[in-house]
Protein backbone atom coordinates (compact mmCIF):
# COMPACT_ATOMS: atom_id res chain seq x y z
CA UNK A 1 0.00 0.00 0.00
CA UNK A 2 1.89 3.01 -1.09
CA UNK A 3 -0.14 6.74 -0.01
CA UNK A 4 0.83 9.84 -1.16
CA UNK A 5 -1.05 11.52 1.98
CA UNK A 6 -0.52 10.88 5.24
CA UNK A 7 -2.11 12.17 8.63
CA UNK A 8 -1.87 10.95 12.32
CA UNK A 9 -4.63 12.79 14.16
CA UNK A 10 -4.35 13.31 17.93
CA UNK A 11 -8.02 14.26 18.20
CA UNK A 12 -11.50 12.91 16.93
CA UNK A 13 -11.91 16.68 15.69
CA UNK A 14 -8.36 16.44 13.60
CA UNK A 15 -9.37 13.10 12.05
CA UNK A 16 -13.10 14.39 11.16
CA UNK A 17 -11.20 17.59 9.60
CA UNK A 18 -8.90 15.37 7.72
CA UNK A 19 -11.90 13.48 6.86
CA UNK A 20 -13.46 16.33 5.46
CA UNK A 21 -10.68 18.19 3.49
CA UNK A 22 -9.51 14.86 2.05
CA UNK A 23 -12.64 12.55 1.16
CA UNK A 24 -10.69 10.53 -1.32
CA UNK A 25 -8.59 9.52 1.55
CA UNK A 26 -9.07 5.97 3.09
CA UNK A 27 -9.04 5.70 7.04
CA UNK A 28 -6.67 2.77 8.42
CA UNK A 29 -6.92 1.61 11.87
CA UNK A 30 -5.18 -1.65 12.75
CA UNK A 31 -5.01 -2.62 9.04
CA UNK A 32 -5.25 -5.87 9.20
CA UNK A 33 -8.45 -5.94 6.48
CA UNK A 34 -6.75 -3.09 4.72
CA UNK A 35 -3.39 -4.48 4.66
CA UNK A 36 -5.00 -7.96 3.05
CA UNK A 37 -6.87 -5.96 0.56
CA UNK A 38 -4.08 -4.22 -0.87
CA UNK A 39 -2.55 -5.44 -3.48
CA UNK A 40 -6.49 -5.93 -4.99
CA UNK A 41 -6.78 -2.83 -5.33
CA UNK A 42 -5.34 0.56 -6.37
CA UNK A 43 -2.90 2.47 -3.75
CA UNK A 44 -4.76 5.01 -1.90
CA UNK A 45 -4.45 8.80 -2.36
CA UNK A 46 -3.89 9.12 1.03
CA UNK A 47 -4.12 7.56 4.79
CA UNK A 48 -5.84 9.05 7.72
CA UNK A 49 -4.25 6.73 10.38
CA UNK A 50 -6.44 6.41 13.64
CA UNK A 51 -4.57 3.38 14.99
CA UNK A 52 -4.41 4.22 19.05
CA UNK A 53 -5.97 7.23 18.61
CA UNK A 54 -6.78 7.56 22.26
CA UNK A 55 -10.16 9.25 22.09
CA UNK A 56 -10.86 6.31 19.95
CA UNK A 57 -9.68 3.68 22.47
CA UNK A 58 -11.30 1.79 25.83
CA UNK A 59 -14.55 0.47 26.72
CA UNK A 60 -16.20 2.55 29.33
CA UNK A 61 -19.97 1.98 31.35
CA UNK A 62 -22.48 4.60 30.28
CA UNK A 63 -25.77 5.87 30.56
CA UNK A 64 -26.64 3.19 33.17
CA UNK A 65 -25.31 0.24 32.30
CA UNK A 66 -24.68 0.65 28.92
CA UNK A 67 -21.29 -0.35 27.42
CA UNK A 68 -19.18 2.12 25.11
CA UNK A 69 -16.21 0.71 23.03
CA UNK A 70 -14.35 3.15 21.20
CA UNK A 71 -13.80 2.22 17.60
CA UNK A 72 -10.52 1.66 17.54
CA UNK A 73 -10.20 -0.46 20.60
CA UNK A 74 -8.69 -3.70 19.34
CA UNK A 75 -9.87 -7.12 19.84
CA UNK A 76 -7.50 -7.76 22.42
CA UNK A 77 -9.41 -5.28 25.45
CA UNK A 78 -12.61 -6.54 24.75
CA UNK A 79 -11.18 -10.33 25.55
CA UNK A 80 -9.92 -9.15 28.70
CA UNK A 81 -12.68 -6.29 29.52
CA UNK A 82 -14.07 -6.85 33.02
CA UNK A 83 -16.93 -4.94 31.95
CA UNK A 84 -17.77 -7.14 28.95
CA UNK A 85 -17.49 -10.31 30.53
CA UNK A 86 -19.93 -9.04 32.62
CA UNK A 87 -22.58 -7.30 30.19
CA UNK A 88 -21.74 -8.92 26.79
CA UNK A 89 -19.78 -12.36 27.07
CA UNK A 90 -21.12 -13.25 23.65
CA UNK A 91 -18.72 -10.28 22.57
CA UNK A 92 -15.95 -11.50 24.10
CA UNK A 93 -16.65 -14.70 23.30
CA UNK A 94 -16.47 -13.60 19.65
CA UNK A 95 -13.78 -11.57 20.07
CA UNK A 96 -11.49 -14.44 21.10
CA UNK A 97 -12.06 -16.30 17.93
CA UNK A 98 -11.60 -13.26 15.76
CA UNK A 99 -7.89 -14.40 13.72
CA UNK A 100 -5.56 -15.59 16.49
CA UNK A 101 -3.54 -13.35 18.78
CA UNK A 102 -1.93 -11.38 16.65
CA UNK A 103 -5.19 -10.36 14.95
CA UNK A 104 -6.49 -9.30 17.98
CA UNK A 105 -4.08 -7.65 19.46
CA UNK A 106 -4.42 -5.40 16.34
CA UNK A 107 -7.78 -5.60 14.81
CA UNK A 108 -10.45 -3.41 16.18
CA UNK A 109 -14.07 -3.35 16.11
CA UNK A 110 -14.32 -0.07 14.31
CA UNK A 111 -12.07 -2.22 11.45
CA UNK A 112 -15.16 -4.89 11.78
CA UNK A 113 -18.04 -2.49 11.47
CA UNK A 114 -16.22 -0.34 8.57
CA UNK A 115 -15.55 -3.63 6.36
CA UNK A 116 -18.34 -4.78 7.07
CA UNK A 117 -17.80 -8.31 5.54
CA UNK A 118 -21.02 -11.14 5.70
CA UNK A 119 -18.46 -12.99 8.18
CA UNK A 120 -17.18 -10.61 10.18
CA UNK A 121 -17.69 -12.37 13.51
CA UNK A 122 -18.69 -9.33 15.98
CA UNK A 123 -21.88 -8.41 13.81
CA UNK A 124 -24.48 -11.01 14.68
CA UNK A 125 -23.27 -10.33 17.95
CA UNK A 126 -23.92 -6.10 17.38
CA UNK A 127 -27.12 -6.97 16.13
CA UNK A 128 -28.47 -9.67 19.00
CA UNK A 129 -27.45 -6.98 21.42
CA UNK A 130 -29.04 -4.11 19.89
CA UNK A 131 -26.05 -1.97 19.88
CA UNK A 132 -25.69 1.33 18.01
CA UNK A 133 -23.02 2.95 16.28
CA UNK A 134 -21.75 6.35 16.35
CA UNK A 135 -20.48 8.29 14.10
CA UNK A 136 -18.56 11.82 13.64
CA UNK A 137 -18.94 14.09 10.42
CA UNK A 138 -18.23 18.30 10.69
CA UNK A 139 -21.93 18.03 10.58
CA UNK A 140 -21.91 16.96 14.36
CA UNK A 141 -22.75 13.21 15.63
CA UNK A 142 -24.93 10.79 15.04
CA UNK A 143 -26.29 7.62 16.30
CA UNK A 144 -27.43 4.66 14.11
CA UNK A 145 -29.22 1.26 15.40
CA UNK A 146 -26.90 -1.44 14.62
CA UNK A 147 -29.64 -3.08 12.26
CA UNK A 148 -29.81 -0.28 10.32
CA UNK A 149 -26.03 -0.19 9.40
CA UNK A 150 -25.42 -2.53 6.94
CA UNK A 151 -27.14 -2.13 3.93
CA UNK A 152 -25.71 -4.33 1.49
CA UNK A 153 -22.50 -6.52 0.74
CA UNK A 154 -19.93 -4.66 2.10
CA UNK A 155 -21.90 -1.69 1.93
CA UNK A 156 -23.15 0.38 4.93
CA UNK A 157 -24.80 3.51 5.84
CA UNK A 158 -21.56 5.34 6.83
CA UNK A 159 -21.23 8.49 4.99
CA UNK A 160 -17.94 9.41 2.98
CA UNK A 161 -17.00 12.34 5.51
CA UNK A 162 -17.93 10.14 8.52
CA UNK A 163 -15.76 8.56 10.99
CA UNK A 164 -16.70 5.42 13.16
CA UNK A 165 -16.57 6.74 16.44
CA UNK A 166 -17.86 3.78 18.83
CA UNK A 167 -20.38 1.76 19.37
CA UNK A 168 -22.99 1.42 22.56
CA UNK A 169 -23.97 -2.04 23.61
CA UNK A 170 -27.07 -0.97 25.91
CA UNK A 171 -27.75 -3.20 29.31
CA UNK A 172 -29.63 -6.24 28.97
CA UNK A 173 -32.32 -7.39 31.31
CA UNK A 174 -30.37 -9.34 33.88
CA UNK A 175 -32.00 -12.54 32.89
CA UNK A 176 -31.39 -12.73 29.41
CA UNK A 177 -29.29 -15.39 28.12
CA UNK A 178 -26.40 -14.40 25.45
CA UNK A 179 -25.37 -17.10 23.26
CA UNK A 180 -23.03 -17.44 20.79
CA UNK A 181 -21.55 -20.17 18.28
CA UNK A 182 -18.82 -19.67 15.29
CA UNK A 183 -18.79 -22.64 13.14
CA UNK A 184 -15.42 -22.69 10.82
CA UNK A 185 -13.06 -24.93 9.55
CA UNK A 186 -11.21 -24.88 12.82
CA UNK A 187 -10.96 -22.81 16.37
CA UNK A 188 -8.57 -20.45 15.53
CA UNK A 189 -7.22 -18.44 11.99
CA UNK A 190 -10.76 -19.54 10.46
CA UNK A 191 -13.24 -17.40 8.46
CA UNK A 192 -16.67 -18.44 9.22
CA UNK A 193 -18.99 -20.82 7.46
CA UNK A 194 -21.55 -19.48 9.63
CA UNK A 195 -22.13 -17.68 12.81
CA UNK A 196 -24.80 -17.11 15.07
CA UNK A 197 -25.56 -14.57 18.81
CA UNK A 198 -28.82 -14.40 20.53
CA UNK A 199 -30.36 -12.94 23.88
CA UNK A 200 -33.33 -14.69 24.61
CA UNK A 201 -35.67 -13.95 27.62
CA UNK A 202 -37.54 -16.66 29.49
CA UNK A 203 -40.06 -15.63 31.99
CA UNK A 204 -42.57 -17.87 33.47
CA UNK A 205 -41.91 -20.69 31.13
CA UNK A 206 -42.28 -18.64 28.08
CA UNK A 207 -39.82 -16.55 25.87
CA UNK A 208 -40.67 -12.86 26.09
CA UNK A 209 -37.77 -11.40 24.29
CA UNK A 210 -35.78 -12.92 21.50
CA UNK A 211 -32.85 -11.18 18.54
CA UNK A 212 -30.48 -13.47 16.81
CA UNK A 213 -28.11 -11.67 14.36
CA UNK A 214 -26.64 -14.04 11.80
CA UNK A 215 -23.81 -14.34 9.73
CA UNK A 216 -22.44 -15.69 6.84
CA UNK A 217 -26.15 -16.49 5.68
CA UNK A 218 -26.77 -13.67 3.64
CA UNK A 219 -24.78 -10.88 1.47
CA UNK A 220 -24.55 -9.04 4.54
CA UNK A 221 -24.91 -9.46 9.08
CA UNK A 222 -28.93 -10.07 9.55
CA UNK A 223 -31.48 -10.55 12.19
CA UNK A 224 -33.30 -13.57 11.83
CA UNK A 225 -36.71 -11.73 12.00
CA UNK A 226 -38.95 -14.56 11.35
CA UNK A 227 -37.09 -16.74 13.66
CA UNK A 228 -37.34 -14.48 15.99
CA UNK A 229 -40.86 -14.36 15.88
CA UNK A 230 -41.68 -18.06 16.32
CA UNK A 231 -40.05 -17.88 19.79
CA UNK A 232 -41.31 -15.06 21.68
CA UNK A 233 -44.58 -15.48 23.11
CA UNK A 234 -43.70 -19.59 22.69
CA UNK A 235 -43.29 -22.10 25.62
CA UNK A 236 -39.75 -23.12 26.25
CA UNK A 237 -38.65 -26.00 24.96
CA UNK A 238 -38.33 -28.12 21.59
CA UNK A 239 -41.53 -27.32 20.15
CA UNK A 240 -40.39 -23.71 20.11
CA UNK A 241 -36.73 -25.14 18.90
CA UNK A 242 -38.21 -26.70 16.05
CA UNK A 243 -40.61 -23.82 14.60
CA UNK A 244 -37.38 -21.39 14.94
CA UNK A 245 -35.50 -23.83 12.87
CA UNK A 246 -38.72 -24.30 10.34
CA UNK A 247 -38.71 -20.61 10.12
CA UNK A 248 -35.00 -20.13 9.24
CA UNK A 249 -35.69 -22.47 6.21
CA UNK A 250 -38.64 -20.27 5.06
CA UNK A 251 -36.56 -16.88 5.22
CA UNK A 252 -32.94 -18.23 4.60
CA UNK A 253 -31.38 -18.54 1.38
CA UNK A 254 -27.82 -18.92 1.60
CA UNK A 255 -25.18 -19.14 -0.93
CA UNK A 256 -22.68 -21.54 -1.77
CA UNK A 257 -19.22 -20.55 -2.05
CA UNK A 258 -15.83 -21.79 -1.22
CA UNK A 259 -16.14 -22.27 2.21
CA UNK A 260 -18.98 -23.59 2.23
CA UNK A 261 -22.55 -25.39 1.09
CA UNK A 262 -25.63 -23.25 0.75
CA UNK A 263 -27.41 -26.40 2.67
CA UNK A 264 -24.83 -26.62 4.67
CA UNK A 265 -25.04 -23.53 5.85
CA UNK A 266 -28.97 -23.51 6.38
CA UNK A 267 -28.60 -27.07 7.99
CA UNK A 268 -26.04 -26.09 10.04
CA UNK A 269 -27.82 -22.44 11.84
CA UNK A 270 -31.04 -24.07 12.06
CA UNK A 271 -28.95 -26.77 14.22
CA UNK A 272 -27.18 -23.86 16.51
CA UNK A 273 -30.38 -21.77 16.72
CA UNK A 274 -32.20 -25.12 18.05
CA UNK A 275 -29.52 -25.46 20.59
CA UNK A 276 -29.95 -21.69 21.80
CA UNK A 277 -33.41 -22.24 22.33
CA UNK A 278 -33.16 -25.93 23.96
CA UNK A 279 -29.95 -23.97 26.16
CA UNK A 280 -32.49 -20.94 27.19
CA UNK A 281 -35.06 -23.05 28.14
CA UNK A 282 -33.28 -24.99 30.59
CA UNK A 283 -33.80 -24.69 34.26
CA UNK A 284 -30.32 -23.62 34.82
CA UNK A 285 -30.74 -20.53 32.45
CA UNK A 286 -31.58 -17.47 34.19
CA UNK A 287 -35.22 -16.36 34.02
C1 LIG B 1 -5.10 -13.54 9.26
C2 LIG B 1 -6.41 -12.81 9.47
C3 LIG B 1 -7.43 -13.46 10.16
C4 LIG B 1 -8.66 -12.81 10.36
N1 LIG B 1 -9.63 -13.48 11.03
C5 LIG B 1 -10.82 -12.89 11.23
C6 LIG B 1 -11.87 -13.60 11.90
O1 LIG B 1 -11.73 -14.74 12.34
N2 LIG B 1 -13.06 -12.94 12.07
C7 LIG B 1 -13.26 -11.67 11.62
O2 LIG B 1 -14.36 -11.13 11.81
N3 LIG B 1 -12.28 -10.99 10.98
C8 LIG B 1 -11.09 -11.56 10.78
N4 LIG B 1 -10.09 -10.88 10.11
C9 LIG B 1 -10.38 -9.54 9.60
C10 LIG B 1 -9.93 -8.36 10.50
O3 LIG B 1 -8.91 -8.73 11.40
C11 LIG B 1 -11.09 -7.75 11.31
O4 LIG B 1 -12.16 -7.38 10.46
C12 LIG B 1 -10.64 -6.54 12.14
O5 LIG B 1 -11.62 -6.28 13.13
C13 LIG B 1 -10.41 -5.29 11.28
O6 LIG B 1 -9.98 -4.23 12.12
P1 LIG B 1 -8.79 -3.24 11.67
O7 LIG B 1 -8.67 -2.20 12.73
O8 LIG B 1 -7.56 -4.00 11.37
O9 LIG B 1 -9.40 -2.61 10.33
P2 LIG B 1 -8.67 -1.86 9.14
O10 LIG B 1 -8.06 -2.86 8.21
O11 LIG B 1 -7.79 -0.77 9.63
O12 LIG B 1 -9.95 -1.19 8.43
C14 LIG B 1 -10.98 -1.99 7.91
C15 LIG B 1 -12.04 -1.09 7.25
O13 LIG B 1 -12.69 -0.28 8.23
C16 LIG B 1 -12.50 1.12 7.94
N5 LIG B 1 -12.31 1.77 9.24
C17 LIG B 1 -11.54 1.34 10.26
N6 LIG B 1 -11.69 2.16 11.33
C18 LIG B 1 -12.57 3.13 10.95
C19 LIG B 1 -13.13 4.28 11.61
N7 LIG B 1 -12.83 4.58 12.88
N8 LIG B 1 -14.01 5.05 10.92
C20 LIG B 1 -14.33 4.74 9.62
N9 LIG B 1 -13.84 3.67 8.97
C21 LIG B 1 -12.97 2.87 9.62
C22 LIG B 1 -11.29 1.18 7.04
O14 LIG B 1 -11.33 2.34 6.20
C23 LIG B 1 -11.46 -0.10 6.24
O15 LIG B 1 -12.41 0.09 5.21
C24 LIG B 1 -8.85 -11.49 9.89
C25 LIG B 1 -7.81 -10.82 9.21
C26 LIG B 1 -6.60 -11.48 9.00
C27 LIG B 1 -5.49 -10.76 8.29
Amino acid sequence: MTATGYVRPASIAEAVAARAAHPDWIVLCGATDLMVEAPLRPAPVGVVDVWALAELCGIAEVDGGAVRIGAATPWRDVVTSPLIAARAPILAAAAREIGALQIQARGTIGGNVGTSSPVGDSLPVLLALDATVELASPRGTRRVPYRDYPTGYRTTALAADELIVAITIPAAHPGARQLWRKVGTRRAQSISKIMAAALLRVEAGRFVEARIGLGAVANRPIRAAGAEAAIVGAPVGEATADAAAAALAAELTPITDVRSTAPYRLATVQQVVRRFVLEASSPSSPD
